[in-house]
């Protein structure tokens, strides 16, 4: 038997989740305190910015992401320095290849 300091309740072993970072490898908390904790960290503040944060950091690792960034940068310099159409063309068709190569390079991994 185990007591759950959070609702002071005196449970079975199996009331509680394992965990490697305690001494008796269960948790403090019982499961069901736990799903009440983790309920109520859902609806804060902190767990939305968590959130925001995954999407932030998901967005701008993705690769195709960075290339059209790039691409529209391009246009819109181009477009501002009215330049040919045949350039528009190339950014998009050639270039975006080109592009797509060179930040694929920086993006990987050391696999080796
Ligand atoms: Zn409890």
């Amino acid at each position: 038997m185990k007591k759950c300091p959070k609702c002071k309740e005196l449970k079975e072993v199996s009331e509680f989740y394992k965990s490697k970072s305690t001494k008796d490898g269960l948790r403090t908390w019982c499961k069901v305190c736990n799903a009440k904790y983790n309920q109520e960290y859902k609806k804060s503040d902190k767990w939305k910015e968590y959130n925001r944060n995954y999407k932030y950091n998901r967005t701008h690792n993705d690769i195709d992401f960075y290339v059209l960034l790039n691409v529209r940068s391009r246009l819109y310099f181009s477009i501002k320095n009215k330049k040919k159409e045949n350039t528009t063309i190339e950014l998009l068709g050639c270039s975006i290849k080109y592009l797509k190569q060179y930040l694929e390079s920086q993006f990987q991994p050391n696999m080796t």
